[in-house]
């Protein structure tokens, strides 16, 4: 059986078999991977297990945004979670058999171990279908709309400046004048209220 190569100062970290590389779809989880400290390597196997060819896919490729790896959990196009991996020039995708997003997570965590030499944080491989530079798209967006309601706010918080207003009075509905912030009497039904 072929066997893949390492180079000197090359170790596996993590293997899978059951594993299904690229988009076919109707290929079969016959393939193996093997994690090392330098490559991502994809052993594609035949039906009874024999080796038909073997791509190393350098992690030095692996992009790596806001310090982590870009190999995340997606679904493919029939809706199976995956292992995507987002090269600088490629990006490859792996489904496994057991379909598990426990069996993706500890490969995401292994991957950016290998690649950053940093911890994932939990939360990191908790969600499923959205990248994590979407959702950090999306933290920042919601930071945006909340500094903005916050400057709004602000003038509101400190004196109103007296100006000309009109405001219909709360016990007639008649309409009212003048600055806001003082109070007026009614001239048909005598209630006072503060014009705002
Ligand atoms: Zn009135």
């Amino acid at each position: 059986m072929a066997k893949y190569v390492l180079q000197p100062n090359e170790a596996p970290i993590l293997t899978a078999t059951g594993v299904r590389g690229g988009d076919g779809l109707m290929s079969a989880f016959t393939d193996e991977i093997v994690l090392t400290n330098l490559h991502l390597i994809w052993l594609r196997k035949g039906m009874i297990g024999n080796v038909k060819n073997i791509e190393y896919f350098p992690l030095a490729l692996l992009k790596v945004i806001d310090g982590r790896a870009q190999a995340l959990l997606t679904k493919s196009r029939n809706g199976m979670d995956q292992l995507e991996l987002f090269f600088q020039h490629d990006q490859k995708a792996f489904g496994f058999q057991t379909g598990g997003k426990r069996e993706i997570n500890e490969w995401m965590r292994a991957i950016n171990r290998a690649v950053t030499g940093d911890e994932l944080p939990p939360e990191a491989t908790s969600s499923s279908g959205v990248l994590p530079g979407a959702k950090a798209a999306a933290e920042s967006l919601m930071g945006a709309v909340r500094d903005r309601a916050q400057r709004a706010k602000r003038p509101t918080l400190g004196q109103v400046p007296a100006a000309p207003t009109a405001m219909a009075c709360p016990g007639c509905s008649a309409p009212l004048s003048g600055l806001s912030g003082t109070v007026v009497r009614c001239g048909f039904c005598g209630t006072e209220s503060t014009l705002r």
